[in-house]
């Protein structure tokens, strides 16, 4: 069988090893890192530096193909890499989301719903910025930002000049807090050639800023369910994506609005595994092999939960638990915050919606 190159040796470049053994290819995996969770399951890992044109060459030429679990690769790597071998999903689904700026022009651009938002670059450009936008609001980096990590909120304008000093001058956003009733999230892949299928959209609860559960089904109105497809797939199409993307929404009484895009297999679309007969996972490897895409249909209703941090001391518990399956990485070092695995609860038989 084919190989798969993998950029990143986290949890989803794992899941993504497993998945692609499932269907008989190998991976090859690509990390900086030392003993990253993915090295435990795949065929190859090349440990070095994104810098390292020779590596990624060889890393490049020793694959069929090359995906990646997180969207922060440098260019340059990227330039080389794709000298020699086709990169899913491609370049213009990253230039857009690697930068909530570029990201946020792209999703107003195609008629969707974002917060407001303005660049910022000066405390200036900051306080002129909330003169429109206001209060409560959050300043973002542009770049770089995961698990709520490289922000600040503002509740008050008079905290101008604390919020700015404490982005430390990286280039930024100012967003409007969007007052919403519920976070969803829509897991969707589109093929090689074109075709697109959606997983049910989940409900996302937040914790300190990291996921904390996914529920599904989300409490959506059917109409509000067919807008999340919708919208997904105008993404996809709009960017030409092959791969599986994650699409963060708010709920809000005037309708969907999109948080963020993730070019990429999705925490909020962990529940696949154990609701779906195709994963998020499979979908990802099948779309970027030009396999036809699998059934995502829902067959259960789940809810996943993260263990985060010295939470996974609970898995012996919970592996006592009727229907739940648990899910660890293999993280030899428990940090808090630290994503170590995560549960899929099943709560019955496929209902709601
Ligand atoms: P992720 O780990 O999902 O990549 P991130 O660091 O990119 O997270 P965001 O998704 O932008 O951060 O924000 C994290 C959470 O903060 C959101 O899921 C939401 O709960 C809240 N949030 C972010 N932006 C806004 C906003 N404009 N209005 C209201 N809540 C927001
Ligand atoms: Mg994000
Ligand atoms: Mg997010």
């Amino acid at each position: 069988g084919a190989t798969i190159g993998i950029l990143g040796g986290g949890q989803l470049g794992r899941m993504l090893s497993v998945a692609a053994a499932r269907l008989g290819f190998s991976s090859h995996i690509y990390e900086p890192g030392a003993n990253p969770p993915a090295a435990q399951v795949a065929a190859q890992v090349t440990s070095a530096d994104y810098t390292d044109e020779q590596a990624l060459r060889r890393f490049a030429r020793s694959v069929d193909v090359i995906t990646y679990e997180f969207e922060n690769i440098p260019t340059e790597a990227l330039d080389i890499l794709e000298e020699d071998r086709p990169i899913h999903p491609g370049r213009e689904a990253l230039r857009v989301s690697q930068d909530r700026l570029t990201e946020k022009t792209f999703l107003q651009a195609l008629g969707l719903k974002t917060a407001p938002f303005a660049d910022i670059d000066s405390l200036d450009s900051l306080e002129a910025a909330l003169k429109t936008i206001g209060t409560p609001s959050i300043l973002k980096s542009r770049r770089f930002g995961y698990d709520g990590k490289g922000q600040v909120r503002l509740r008050d304008p008079g905290e101008a000049k604390r919020a700015f000093s404490e982005m430390f001058g990286a280039p930024s956003i100012l967003e409007g807090f969007v007052d919403f009733q519920r976070e969803v999230s829509v897991i969707a892949a589109r093929g090689l050639n074109g075709e697109v299928a959606c997983f049910d959209p989940g409900e996302n609860v937040h914790r300190d800023g990291i996921l904390h559960t996914t529920t599904v089904p989300a409490r959506l109105s059917g109409a509000q369910r067919a807008d999340a497809v919708l919208l997904a797939g105008q993404i996809l199409n709009a960017l030409d994506y092959v791969g599986v993307l994650g699409v963060e929404l708010f709920v809000t009484g005037e309708g969907l609005v999109v948080n963020e895009i993730a070019p990429r297999v999705h925490n909020s679309g962990h529940w696949t595994q154990n609701g779906c007969t195709v994963d998020q996972f499979e979908q990802h490897i099948r779309a970027i092999t030009g396999w036809p895409l699998g059934d995502g249909r829902r067959h259960l209703d789940v809810v996943m939960e993260n263990l985060i941090g010295d939470a996974v001391e609970t898995a012996q518990d919970l592996a006592r638990e009727p229907g739940t399956a648990l899910h660890l990485y293999g993280k030899a070092e428990v940090k808090p915050g630290r994503k170590m695995g995560h549960v899929n609860r099943i709560t019955g038989p496929a209902g709601g919606s």
